[in-house]
């Protein structure tokens, strides 16, 4: 076995969320490592990248709501200083999104999502089906109405992921490329990790940052193994070769008989379409059927979408909790703390997390808008001591 290295804080898992929370974290001065066999790659090399607090609310995530409008104002000057850090365009736009209905359920589908809207305070218009066209002229002239929401943005998440790994390597991150195989707990506090090359990482605090991994980290106890599950998400991408005027200009959105799709269009010229939401475990096939149902129904919302070249199909998969809403900071188990079940919103929440995290890795404690999310709430009992 190889000596011991160590650190003030060992990262496992360098998707979005485990890159944001060792950038933060060196920034408060922790000796911070990060370990990953590809760092910056993960789900965010799938995701569309709405920062979508508004149009993405759903009844009984009200509380959820709170931690979206908190990452969604931090997003400005996150992204800002990152840019500054790295020098790397993040791809960010402030465009705002349409979410539209098409027949008359849907229509209804979306007005009650509106009064939801309005009863939790935020900015939503609702617009005529003639109102949404004149905004997007490209939209199918059969759709029913729309809300437009200003504050829901988008980035780029690979460039985002891309950004992260430069903060952190110029933050003095160290980044190992390689399998975090079993955490080391010792005395009753976790202590670090074995690596797939026989490395012992000692730390003094450990983050679970795997994604819809996370609950598969060998010498975990079981009573604080994170109860997270893989979605899988299919997405296509288009390009549109006229970048002065692409197809469409903001986000748009939509529930098509009663499923959900969406089109982002990016300034590089890229128009992603997305998703498919499939119980299927670790499985990241593309299938026809995925990319058909994708594709059709964009098709109804904007016909014009089948003369873009297809550039890519490409699956993924949303690390989800039994709540939707991600579990953050300190565990039962003395020094191991989660960052990770950030499910369909993980783009938008990456700012918050990291920042959660680092003011619980300096000071033991979350801050007040990340408080509900403590993985303790999914009730986590005595320990039991686990085998070496
Ligand atoms: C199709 C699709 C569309 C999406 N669209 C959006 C969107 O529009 N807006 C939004 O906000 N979010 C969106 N998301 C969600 C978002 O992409 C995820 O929530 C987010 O990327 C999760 O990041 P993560 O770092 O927690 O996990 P991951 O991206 O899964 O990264 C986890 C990392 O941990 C590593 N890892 C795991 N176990 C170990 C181990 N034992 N040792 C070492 N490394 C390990 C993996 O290699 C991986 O790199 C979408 C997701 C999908 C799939």
């Amino acid at each position: 076995m190889s000596p011991t290295r160590t650190s003030d804080v060992l990262v496992v898992g360098g998707g979005i969320v485990g890159l944001a929370t060792a950038w933060r974290a060196a920034r408060r001065g922790l000796a911070t490592t990060v370990v990953d066999p590809e760092p910056g790659g993960g789900a965010a090399q799938v995701a569309a990248g709405m920062l979508a607090a508004v149009t993405e609310l759903h009844y009984g995530e009200e509380t959820l709501l709170g931690l979206n409008l908190a990452s969604a104002r931090r997003y400005p000057d996150f992204a800002a200083e990152l840019t500054e850090l790295t020098g790397h365009d993040l791809g960010y736009r402030r465009c705002g999104t349409l979410a539209v209905a098409l027949d008359a359920d849907d229509r209804a589908h979306l007005r009650e999502l509106h009064a939801l809207q309005q009863r939790s305070g935020l900015d939503a218009q609702w617009l005529s089906g003639r109102e949404c066209r004149r905004l997007e002229p490209m939209l199918a002239p059969g759709v029913r109405g729309g809300l437009r929401v200003d504050g829901d943005h988008q980035i780029d998440p690979r460039r985002l992921a891309a950004a992260l790994v430069t903060a952190c390597e110029r933050s003095g991150v160290t980044v190992h490329r390689g399998w975090a195989e079993r955490l080391l707990v010792a005395g009753g506090r976790a202590g670090g990790v074995l690596t797939s090359d026989g490395t012992e990482w000692g730390a003094g605090q450990v983050v679970l940052a795997g994604g819809s991994l996370s609950g598969r980290l060998a010498g975990v106890p079981a009573e604080v193994l994170p109860p997270v599950r893989p979605v899988k998400g299919q997405v296509v991408r288009l390009a549109m070769p006229d970048r002065a005027r692409p197809l469409l200009s903001r986000t748009v959105r939509a529930l098509v008989r009663g499923s959900h799709v969406y089109l982002v269009p990016r300034d590089s010229g890229e128009l992603v379409i997305g998703a498919t939401s499939e119980e299927m475990g670790w499985d990241t096939t593309v299938t026809a059927g995925g990319v058909y149902e994708l594709l059709r129904d964009a098709h109804e919302l904007v016909p014009g979408i089948t003369e873009l070249p297809l550039t890519e199909t490409r699956a993924g998969l949303r690390p989800c909790s039994p709540d939707n809403a991600p579990l953050l900071g300190p565990t039962e188990l003395e020094g191991l703390l989660l960052a990770t079940g950030h499910g369909r919103n993980g783009v938008l929440l990456t700012p918050v997390t990291g920042d959660a995290l680092a003011d619980a890795l300096t000071t033991g404690e979350l801050p007040e808008a990340a408080r509900p999310f403590s993985p303790r709430r999914f009730g986590a009992t005595v320990l039991t001591e686990q085998p070496a």
